[in-house]
């Protein structure tokens, strides 16, 4: 079986955290510091703020920006379900805008129509590894005095003419198991904003500016030293992993037969996170069958739009149809790329999808 994702935890993990578990401090060390530092000079900002998860990390992102009650936020249908539900936690409104067939990212195009008085902020997710069109987001941001938070956990190191994901408003990442890199779970918020970073370390120690004195509802959102420490090894081979990935998507660009495979638009550097295929004519679920029965793994990212999920639907009432979001959610199917791949891994992937698309 090959697996849709795997991570890589080599002897530099398992040391650092040995280190962590001898050193004495498993919870707040050195480590965190040292994480945030090389994870602010991966992505080219001043700061970041290391928390414990990705949706910590959007939740704070948001409080930070003060983003409460009452405000909307402009976000993508399709993403995975924390993009929302963190705008949900602060009780504000996502607002969701279609997106562009060809990137799968919220489309720019669309976004205008969407501002009202009490919109506050765009979020857009950078997914499967390609960014969303920020320079036209940030245009639209500057014209109508917006907050962007970009939701950056599947785009770790990706990049648009050469400034990186996380550089362009506030950055929000994920250091979960499948991501490009990880640290079992974690999170992390970038900014060149000193202001914003100050927010993001209160609201995540507890509303805690001076010792024991909270002047402000916080959380325990903290990351461990012994988080910190598989990140940080991870975070050195992040480039390396990268490389691989786009090395066997563009394998498998070369090879697929029959299906819509991804495109990188010039400027972009893609990280593919996911490598995720367009299979037409109502095909898709028949093929993922074909796979499993071939033993090569995948993935359906993601089979419901928010706006249609359950929750969304029966309990806060959205009622919108969106149809690029709802056709992709029919047609998408993501193949392993991940840096464990071997050869003989893709030449079995490309077998499986062709043997397939070529018989139907
Ligand atoms: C993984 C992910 C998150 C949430 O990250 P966790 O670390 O799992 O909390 C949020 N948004 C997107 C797009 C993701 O892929």
């Amino acid at each position: 079986m090959i697996p849709i994702a795997k991570p890589l935890i080599g002897d530099e993990e398992k040391q650092a955290v040995l280190e962590v578990l001898d050193s004495g401090m498993l919870a707040q060390g050195p480590r965190v510091k040292a994480f945030e530092e090389a994870f602010a000079a991966m992505c080219g900002v001043q700061h970041a703020i290391a928390t414990s998860s990705g949706t910590t990390a959007l939740h704070v992102a948001l409080l930070a920006h003060g983003i409460g009650p009452g405000d909307e936020v402009i976000t993508s249908p399709f993403t995975f379900i924390a993009s929302a539900n963190s705008i949900l936690y602060v009780g504000a409104k996502p607002v969701f805008v279609d997106i562009d067939p060809v990137t799968f990212n919220i489309d720019p195009a669309r976004i205008e129509a969407a501002i009202t008085p009490r919109t506050k902020a765009i979020l857009p997710v950078h997914l499967f590894g390609l960014m969303a069109d920020m320079e036209a987001i940030q245009a639209i941001a500057a014209r109508h005095g917006l907050v962007v938070i970009e939701d950056a956990c599947q785009s770790h190191g990706a990049s648009l003419h050469g400034k990186r994901a996380g550089a362009w408003g506030t950055g929000t990442f994920s250091l979960y198991p499948t991501k490009n890199i990880t640290s079992a779970e974690g999170g992390m918020i970038t900014t060149n904003d000193a202001r914003i970073a100050e927010n993001c370390q209160v609201i995540r120690q507890h509303g805690m500016r001076r010792r024991y004195y909270h002047d402000e509802l916080g959380f325990n959102f903290r990351m461990t030293d012994i988080h910190a420490a598989i990140g940080l090894a991870q975070l050195h081979k992040l480039e390396q992993f990268n490389a691989a990935r786009v090395a066997n998507a563009r394998y498998l660009n070369a090879n697929l037969r029959g299906v819509g495979v991804p495109t990188t638009p010039a400027g972009y550097v893609h990280v593919f996170h996911q490598y995720t295929i367009r299979v037409p004519d109502g095909q898709r679920d028949a093929l993922a069958e074909h796979l499993k029965a071939n033993g090569i793994g995948f993935g359906i990212y993601y089979p419901v739009a928010i706006h249609q999920q359950t929750y969304y639907t029966q309990q806060l009432g959205y009622n919108q149809y969106l149809p690029e979001a709802e056709r992709a959610t029919e047609e998408v199917l993501s193949l392993p790329v991940h840096p464990a791949l071997s050869p003989t891994d893709l030449e079995a992937i490309v077998a499986a999808v062709n043997g397939f698309m070529e018989g139907a």
